[in-house]
């Protein structure tokens, strides 16, 4: 007999294959990578700005509408009212660069400003509205300024928010959309404004499903986009980028960044012996085992065949050592005749006498790596132009545990 677990994911979610992790990911933003978080932040950005420009374009049209319902002073408040919402929609359509460090919470601060200016729009005027509203025309153009929020939650929907994130974006608008119907002076029942409520209801069960949808979608297009297939591993371009990222976050907080560019040595021999298929497989083995001994933060790019640039942020050359231990002691996998991998690699470290790109960086690490090649492959060369041996000796063991 199946578990009901297992019949509801084979029989609903099973058309779209998600994980739990997957389903997790749609329904709160903590377990996003960088990337991701990154990705949904320039989405976030891009649409604020275009729904913020159209609304600084056309909400002063809608002051002619003011001004024919309403008499002069009621125009007047609602046009002021106006005026400042448009100053805040041009700001925020206004181009910014995005935030190195927080380009997330930066995305999500512009979506609240967004959210709450129309909300506090309905929530100033709903006051004066019901007071100047007599004839049928002003209590419509009233009524349709109360749809504001509601507005405003189906607005939600175009932003690839987690369930988790609609809901909390959702309650003060909620909240203003209830309290100005109070102000505007429904009596404050469930009759009165039960069905508006309701309403509100619908439309962010749209936004959450629609922002969950689009969370997904764009986690498989962005994981998709930047990891290598055969490893996993992020490919030349994706991962250029993110080291292009990474080297600035690190000059700008004082931290060395490491670089290890990392050559299989004579892969060639195990595609000619052993065919293809099997060079893959030591590729899929030898990239795994590079991302067990690597830490969390730190990147592996597939640079080009079967070479590999790890990228250690915050990490002097004196940590290395450590890493180095690590893949030695784990291996980088066996080969189809029995022998283990060996790879040589070369060192380079942002704190170095004249790296002042990351292009230099990995130049020179790339360099060292063609070295420890010519010095007999299975090593390692350091900056200071050194070139230890990475078999388990005795000695090496010594000096780098
Ligand atoms: P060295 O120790 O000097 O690095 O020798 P090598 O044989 O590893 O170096 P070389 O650059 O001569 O060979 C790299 C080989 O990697 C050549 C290419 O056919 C193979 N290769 C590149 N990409 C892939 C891949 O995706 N799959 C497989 N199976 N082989 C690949
Ligand atoms: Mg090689
Ligand atoms: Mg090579």
């Amino acid at each position: 007999m199946k578990s009901l677990r297992t019949r509801i994911s084979e029989n609903i979610l099973a058309p779209s294959q998600l994980s739990s992790k997957q389903l997790l990911d749609m329904l709160t933003p903590a377990g996003r990578s960088n990337e991701l978080r990154r990705h949904a932040a320039s989405v976030i950005v891009a649409r604020v700005q275009l729904i913020a420009g159209l609304f600084a374009i056309l909400v002063p049209f809608f002051a002619i509408i003011d001004l024919v319902v309403f008499d002069l002073a009621t125009a007047g408040k609602l046009i002021a009212l106006r005026l400042a919402s448009t100053a805040i929609f041009a700001a925020l359509a206004w181009p910014r660069e995005a935030s190195l460090t927080r380009p997330y919470t930066q995305a999500l601060a512009a979506l609240l400003v967004l959210l709450l200016v129309p909300s506090l729009f309905h929530l100033l005027s709903a006051d004066m509205l019901a007071q100047a509203s007599q004839t049928n025309a002003q209590k419509l153009v009233a009524q349709l300024y109360t749809y504001l929020p509601t507005i405003v939650l189906g607005g939600l929907a175009i932003f690839p928010l987690t369930a988790l994130e609609a809901l909390l974006f959702a309650l003060p608008v909620i909240g203003m959309g209830l309290a100005g119907l109070i102000l505007g002076g429904s009596a404050p029942d469930l009759a009165q404004y039960g069905g508006t409520l309701w309403f509100m209801l619908m439309m962010l069960g749209v936004a959450m499903f629609s922002g969950m949808s689009q969370c997904h979608y764009m986690a498989t297009l962005v994981v998709r986009a930047m990891h290598d297939p055969l490893t996993g591993a992020y490919t030349r371009r994706s991962g250029e980028d993110a080291l292009k990222l990474l080297f600035r976050l690190n000059r700008m907080a004082g931290k060395p960044l490491t670089v290890a560019f990392i050559d299989l040595d004579r892969f060639k021999e195990i595609n000619d012996l052993f065919g293809h298929e099997a060079g893959d497989q030591c590729l899929r083995l030898l990239a795994d085992n590079l991302r067990a001994g690597l830490r969390r933060s730190d990147l592996l790019i597939r640079w080009g065949g079967e070479e590999f640039v790890a990228v250690l942020p915050d990490t002097p050359l004196d940590k290395v050592p450590m890493l180095l231990l690590r893949l030695r002691q784990q291996g980088l996998g066996q080969r189809p005749d029995g022998r283990q991998m060996t790879a040589s690699f070369g060192i380079a470290c942002s704190d170095e006498e004249g790296i002042a790109a990351c292009e230099a960086l990995v130049w020179r690490a790339d360099r060292r790596m063609y070295e420890a090649k010519r010095q007999g492959r299975d090593a390692v060369v350091w900056p200071d132009g050194s070139c230890q041996p990475l078999k388990p000796t005795d000695a090496s063991t010594s000096t780098t545990g």
